[in-house]
């Protein structure tokens, strides 16, 4: 007999991720009653992915329910907030039970990680996608924002900006690369790493912050437009993983790291009286410095090989993602 909704949700979602003592009344009622501290801002997010648009519609169940939460936590860590709870929209086109155990065992490693608990959400039947709405925490006026990059900041990146885009592009037989570099880019796909600790650590330090998720040059571009600011990279700088360079030439491999999207590293400003203090994060997570900021608009990529088209056609108004509207 198939599940129904109730028992989907009773069995996979009542206890889902973290225990939290603020959490008053969750999973089983109209609605979940949560306590917000006093002395915090609520930070609010929500994600929706698609099958077929965000993910590839045959992704197994762990990497999705993963994936549902991760995209959402990025969005918090790059406001530099603390996350706390989260409600979750799934849409099913039919109860694969074993899709969706697994789909909650992705959700609820990662949650209980981030000391995030499922408080609610909704279960529908139509084309599998999953919608999340997070919220977090942080004190007053410290929030990371997107507006204020100023000409002279640094501009920072987390990780090593490519790999995501290099293993969608293993997934989908686009590229080929040896079983090593292949299962370390796949990886980096299919569960992006919510840079929650980073972004916490940056309150106060960084003077801009987005997460990337369309691509470092675009996104880059949209901080830029609304800190009313451009941006000069310097390719020579940009990290670039071994397992990424193992499957790409230098060319190649910048036109992953400069405009592959799903990395969820954080990219942020900071200005020189930071800089030590962000150094002092390198311990926490791998940085590079890959820029300034400039007065001039506009993203310009240079210190990129001989013959190596990757700076151009980064225009962010021409970068489009067809799953955003
Ligand atoms: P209602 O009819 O009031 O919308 P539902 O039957 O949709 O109630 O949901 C019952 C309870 O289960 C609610 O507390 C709701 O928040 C929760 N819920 C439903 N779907 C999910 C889900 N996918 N994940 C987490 N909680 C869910
Ligand atoms: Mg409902």
């Amino acid at each position: 007999m198939p599940v129904g909704e109730f028992e989907l949700i009773e069995r996979w979602f009542r206890d889902c991720g973290a225990a939290r003592a603020d959490v008053r009344l969750g999973v089983g009622d109209d609605a979940a009653l949560v306590r917000v501290p006093a002395d915090r801002e609520l930070v609010l997010a929500l994600d929706v992915i698609n099958a077929g648009v965000h993910f590839p519609a045959e992704s197994p169940g762990r990497t999705v329910g993963h994936r549902a939460l991760a995209v959402n936590l990025s969005d918090l860590a790059a406001m530099g907030a603390d996350p706390a709870w989260a409600l979750l929209g799934l849409t099913l086109p039919a109860v694969d039970e074993h899709w969706v155990e697994e789909f909650a065992a992705g959700f609820a490693v990662l949650a209980r990680r981030f000391g995030v608990s499922l408080v609610g959400g909704d279960t529908t039947r139509g084309a599998l996608a999953a919608s999340v709405t997070v919220a977090g925490f942080v004190a007053p006026g410290q929030a990371l924002r997107r507006t204020g990059a100023r000409p002279g900041d640094s501009i920072w990146i987390s990780g090593t900006p490519g790999d995501a885009a290099a293993g969608l592009a293993l997934l989908q037989s686009r590229l080929s690369g040896d079983d090593g570099a292949r299962a370390a880019l796949v990886q980096k796909f299919e569960f992006p790493e919510p840079r929650v600790a980073l972004g916490c650590a940056l309150r106060g330090l960084a003077s801009a912050c987005i997460d990337v998720s369309d691509g470092l040059v675009g996104d880059l571009g949209r901080m830029c437009v609304a800190s009313a600011v451009g941006a000069e990279l310097d390719a020579r700088n940009l990290p670039l993983s071994p397992s990424l360079r193992a499957v790409a030439d230098l060319a190649q491999a910048l036109r992953f790291a400069l405009a592959g999207g799903d990395d969820y590293e954080l990219l942020f400003t900071a200005p020189a009286a930071a800089r030590a203090g962000v150094e002092a994060l390198a311990a926490l997570v791998p940085l590079a410095c890959i820029g300034t900021i400039v007065a001039t608009p506009g993203v310009r990529v240079g210190g990129l090989p001989a013959g190596c088209d990757a700076g151009h056609g980064f225009d962010h108004f021409a970068h489009h993602d067809p799953g955003h509207q």
